[in-house]
């Protein structure tokens, strides 16, 4: 998508009707180019009803990310956060790992309505499409070096828990060590990247990306449950005040645990694990499993397996946790 395909898409954001005719003057091109624009939209997810006499319109009103509205909508929080709002980027963390290195202020965050690029752990890809989603990142610095830091996606989880309850999303739980899920569906996924010494200071760049209202064929290509905000409490929330929320929630939670460490929130941590109690099986990185016995989480945020021999911990470095078969 382009930056033609993203004015387009901002003048159709309202969901009415706009002729071709007055969006091609308006943008200062040909009609062929705004057909192209609005094709391209068309063949990344985002329906276009074309209707002779009319012109064009969305399926359905879009509310597009603006930072002065996520501001304004940050209350007591906004003087700890710079947000920067950006059409289209590769991944919102590399870009925000690259502003970091460059001195970026504790704070930053960046919030985009397209990545290219988008990921989950492991280089594995994350969908999302312009207006259904967000994806963002934030990026915090912490005294402690990033040994110290361990737990931090535990943390970031309870967050956006946090953030999700408050808009009415009352049954969102937490799968080790990073993602949201509702009624066994991934609703979001968070990936922190870390810069620093293990000695200090260090800084995390903290991506999350949330599904708010997406396509049925998007949600069913993602090759595991996945579901938005919408299904999960029926009226989803404005899009930049959702974001608001999650940042307000992340800057209470993030003070905490500069001070605390993952460990005050770890009571709060197992009453959202999904698998508390439960029998599950880790896959290693080799390809071996370990099954076992969810029993909870340690004060640092490693994972607590009960097996045939004995209890065993798994730091979330390169393990994934399922459900047993
Ligand atoms: P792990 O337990 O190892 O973290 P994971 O499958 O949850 O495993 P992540 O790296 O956390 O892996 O997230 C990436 C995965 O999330 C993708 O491989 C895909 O299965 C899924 N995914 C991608 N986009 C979305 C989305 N918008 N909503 C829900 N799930 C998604």
């Amino acid at each position: 998508m382009n930056a033609l395909t993203f004015q387009a898409l901002r003048m159709l954001a309202d969901g009415e009707f706009r002729s071709g005719e007055a969006m091609a003057r308006v943008l200062g091109v040909s009609r062929a180019s705004v057909w192209n624009a609005l094709h391209a939209l068309d063949a990344s997810g985002i329906e276009v009803f074309k209707v002779r006499g009319r012109g064009y319109r969305l399926a359905e009103p879009l509310s597009l990310l603006a930072a002065e509205a996520v501001v304004s909508a940050l209350g007591a929080s906004a003087p700890r956060f710079a947000v920067e709002v950006v059409d289209s980027v590769e991944s919102t963390n590399s870009l925000l790992m690259r502003r970091a290195a460059a001195g970026a202020a504790s704070g930053t965050v960046i919030a985009a309505e397209w990545q290219t690029q988008g990921r989950g752990r492991r280089g594995r890809a994350w969908h999302a499409l312009p207006g259904a989603a967000l994806t963002f990142s934030v990026l915090w610095r912490f005294e402690q070096g990033a040994g110290a830091l361990a737990g931090l996606s535990l943390a970031v989880g309870l967050a956006v828990t946090r953030a999700l309850a408050q808009c009415g999303v009352r049954e969102a739980g937490l799968k080790w060590p990073n993602d949201v899920l509702w009624r066994g569906r991934k609703l979001a996924g968070i990936l922190i990247e870390m810069q620093g010494d293990m000695l200090g200071p260090s800084a995390a760049v903290i991506g999350i990306g949330l599904n708010c209202r997406m396509p049925a064929a998007l949600l069913d290509r993602i090759d595991q449950p996945a579901v938005d905000v919408a299904t999960a409490c029926g009226t989803p929330p404005e899009r930049n005040r959702l974001l608001a929320g999650l940042l307000t929630e992340l800057d209470t939670i993030l003070t905490e645990f500069s001070r605390e460490g993952f460990a005050s929130f770890r009571d709060e941590w197992q009453a959202c694990h999904v698998f508390q109690g439960k029998p599950v099986k880790i896959a290693l990185p080799d390809g071996g499993i370990v099954n076992g016995t969810a029993e909870g989480v340690a004060e640092n945020g490693a994972l607590l397996l009960a097996t045939q021999s004995g209890q065993l911990r798994f730091h979330s470095g390169e393990v994934s946790l399922r459900a047993a078969a």
